[in-house]
């Protein structure tokens, strides 16, 4: 049994590089991979067993992740997807000149959520209007991101920009690139590469939309520092577990929060509501609150289909004859 780390997803397979440098392309052992549908992302440490004579490693044990960086599977109901594992940092990319604010606060839920350090990479500065328009975003970009997150401009046009990028990820380091396809993200990681490491999507003339690229997630190196992953394809960024990335993304609403005269306030029309009488007052403007309940709701919804599908799956299993826990009960709040 080796030791190795998943640096590349290829249709499917982890190309796993083991402790000794070779790179293996696996499989999952079945035992993995029943029941429960764990997989290993990119970025996971995991133990491979390389057989004499087979063609491929196989995964026998996925070593627990320091980070993930989760999501609700786009197709199931209930389910996490980890898109990926064990990283310092994540990048959050938008195109300066065409920033979906409500989009980035989703974005910076899941970022905050992985307990990772987060940065802000605002990209396409060439294409901003002036510098009063770029430092109105950044404004806007800090008032949403809060002070835990650093905010980067950069531009292709301009390689020197990509440095301040560069030393975000230093040796020993792994980042996680997230953000929509076409907001500049490969171009970034060409640049921190120094070379064409991805194809760019090409942009039609007239509709703006990319082309669609299928590019295969992986680790890529930064010479002289630490590793880039750029996610492509990801589109649906449905939240799982998010409460803590709720709260550090939206630490003005929940400092309000704390005044509320009741500790489960759900600031709708609740006496002694701080939240309401901020957005009432101006302090808290009507979309922020808005995004903030909107976000709330979303996950209090995930968590309730994660307890009625583990609720059937308790009734089945205990039809089947199969013995589980009792499941523990949560204490009533206030
Ligand atoms: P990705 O889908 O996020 O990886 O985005 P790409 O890197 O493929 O870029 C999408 C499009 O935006 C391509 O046509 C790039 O040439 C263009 N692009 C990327 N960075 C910049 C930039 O800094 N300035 C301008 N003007 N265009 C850029
Ligand atoms: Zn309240």
């Amino acid at each position: 049994m080796q030791k190795g780390q998943v640096v590349k997803l290829d249709r499917g397979y982890p190309l796993v590089r083991t402790d000794g440098g070779r790179l293996v392309r696996c499989e999952h052992a079945t035992a993995l991979v029943k029941g429960e549908q764990v997989r290993a992302v990119i970025g996971d440490w995991v133990e491979v067993a390389v057989p004499e004579g087979h063609d491929k490693g196989i995964i026998e044990a996925i070593l627990p992740r320091t980070r993930a960086f989760v999501r609700k599977d786009p197709t199931e109901r209930a389910l996490p997807q980890v898109l990926a594992a064990n990283f310092d940092r994540v990048f959050v990319a938008q195109p300066l000149s065409d920033m979906n604010f409500k989009r980035l606060e989703r974005e910076l839920v899941l970022a905050y959520e992985t307990g990772a350090a987060v940065t802000v990479v605002l990209t396409k500065a060439d294409l901003a209007e002036s510098e009063d328009a770029v430092r109105a975003v950044r404004d806007r970009v800090r008032e949403l991101a809060g002070p835990a997150a650093e905010t980067v401009v950069v531009s292709a046009a301009d390689p020197a920009s990509v440095e301040a990028v560069r030393v975000l990820v230093p040796a020993g380091t792994t980042a996680v690139f997230i953000g929509k396809s076409g907001v500049g993200k490969s171009s970034l990681v060409n640049l921190l590469v120094g070379h064409e490491m991805q194809e760019t999507a090409e942009v039609r003339e007239g509709d703006g939309k990319g082309r669609h690229t299928t590019v295969s997630r992986e680790m890529i190196p930064v010479p002289g520092g630490g590793y880039v992953v750029d996610m492509p394809g990801v589109r649906g960024l449905g939240l799982w577990d998010a409460d803590a990335g709720i709260e550090a993304a939206f630490a003005d609403v929940e400092q309000l929060a704390e005044q509320c005269r009741f500790r489960d306030c759900r600031h709708l029309d609740e006496p002694g509501c701080a939240v309401r009488a901020a957005v009432d007052s101006g302090e808290l403007s009507e979309a922020r609150f808005a995004s903030y309940q909107g976000l709330r709701q979303e996950t209090a919804q995930v968590k309730e289909r994660r307890e009625e599908a583990r609720r059937l799956r308790g009734e089945k299993a205990s039809t089947s004859g199969k013995r589980r826990p009792p499941k523990s009960r949560k204490g009533k709040r206030g």
